[in-house]
């Protein structure tokens, strides 16, 4: 997302790690290596008992191996009040590996770099969390008026596997906040909609001989191609079509072949191919009447293979879900945000977030954290300072909509 800078900065323009309350924690969550293959649960340690000092109550969800843990952890309101009318602010602990990425400095160390802070995480997103455990202090100080969730995950990025978990125990605890703030990258920007992403493998089962027979064989790899084909035209139909929002940087629903693999030799009418393929879809748009229609003409195709040899087939595997959310039309968490962020301008994103899984898990949510997506899973992964600073801005507002005082 390319996201404008807000006219008028509310903030310094010049910030000195000094003057940060969060700058030492991000550096000691960076310290964290907590690359998505490996474990995380120094990290969700040491935040448990940091926050339990505070008198948090916290709650674990593990994967299934208990190598790795979300972290749900809920400051009372100072009449006692845990569950409802709370704000959540999530975000994912995991980062995207390093190996072989041309690194001018210790990925897992922190540095400052000019205005810049430099390291794996810093804008993916381990700054806004870091930022808002930085504020407990002072939000439990003044004393909270309503209940703060701290809502830590894990295997965000490779499909946002470990939230589905933590949400599912936070719904069965009757736990209702007001929403949910995600921090991801957006320039502290408001986002308050993106897109869903649906994807799959196509299987397609020919009949092998040698290419001099082949009107006796069943040709894989040519009706796959028939089926991309088909793929490629819905793709151009909703790019033509009328359903548009044109708040997204690509307005309409796509489609998209990723991977294919076929045939062995030229000489051989293949019998297999496979391909991948996805549709990334407006919240307003139904992943699932595409795939009907395109599993109806793969069995229209059926027959005439069939004809040839009835061990021929299409089958197709759901890879990966997630739904898309839109949150516009001033819900009560976008209100607080816009108030937090000091701006009216609301946009959406069309990568998928954790913040669709909060929201259809009656948790309305918005995505508003330092940094810009553009530095995200870069080597010398880096983020300004005067974005921490917005984000600190941004947690004082906060402070003013959840204590007492
Ligand atoms: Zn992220």
């Amino acid at each position: 997302m390319k996201a404008p800078e807000p006219a008028g900065s509310l903030d310094a323009p010049s910030m000195r790690p000094e003057d940060l309350v969060g700058y030492e924690m991000i550096r000691r969550l960076v310290a964290f290596p907590t690359v998505s293959r490996d474990s995380n649960l120094e990290l969700i340690d040491w935040v448990r008992n940091y926050l339990e000092g505070f008198g948090a109550t916290t709650a674990l969800t593990f994967d299934d191996d208990r190598r790795k843990a979300n972290l749900f952890a809920t400051l009372p309101a100072r009449d006692g009040n845990t569950t409802h009318r709370g704000i959540v602010l999530s975000g994912h602990t995991d980062v995207v590996p390093v190996d072989g990425q041309p690194w001018d400095t210790d990925p897992f160390a922190a540095t400052l770099v000019g205005d810049r802070l430099h390291g794996r995480g810093v804008t993916d997103m381990k700054s806004f969390c870091a930022i808002g455990l930085a504020f407990v202090p002072e939000f439990v100080r003044r004393g909270l008026a309503r209940p703060l969730h701290f809502a830590l995950s894990y295997d965000e990025e490779i499909g946002c596997i470990g939230v589905r978990r933590l949400i599912a125990d936070v719904v069965g605890k009757a736990v209702t906040p007001t929403g949910c703030i995600i921090g991801e990258p957006t320039g502290m920007q408001l986002v308050v909609a993106n897109k869903g992403r649906r994807t799959w493998r196509c299987r397609v089962r020919g009949h092998e001989v040698h290419s001099a027979l082949t009107p006796q064989g069943v040709n894989a790899v040519q009706i796959a191609c028939d089926l991309v084909s088909w793929i490629a035209a819905r793709g151009r139909e909703m790019r033509d079509g009328h359903r548009q929002d044109p708040a997204y940087d690509v307005p309409y629903t796509t489609t998209h072949v990723g991977v294919i693999h076929g045939g062995t030799a030229l000489n051989i009418v293949p019998r297999d191919c496979a391909f991948e393929f996805e549709v990334r879809h407006l919240p307003m748009d139904d992943p699932d009447a595409f795939f009907a229609r395109l599993r109806a003409y793969a069995d229209s195709l059926v027959p005439a293979m069939q004809a040839v040899d009835p061990r021929t087939s299409i089958e197709f595997d759901t890879l990966s879900e997630m739904p898309g959310f839109d949150n516009e039309g001033r819900d009560a968490v976008v209100e607080i945000a816009h108030a937090c962020a000091g701006s009216d301008v609301e946009h959406k994103v069309s990568y998928g977030t954790e913040a669709a899984l909060f929201h259809g898990a009656s948790m309305p949510a918005v995505i508003c954290g330092p940094g810009h997506i553009e530095q995200a899973h870069q080597p010398n992964e880096w983020v300004r300072l005067e974005q921490l600073g917005r984000c600190e801005a941004f947690m004082r507002r906060l402070a003013q909509h959840v204590c007492v005082e």
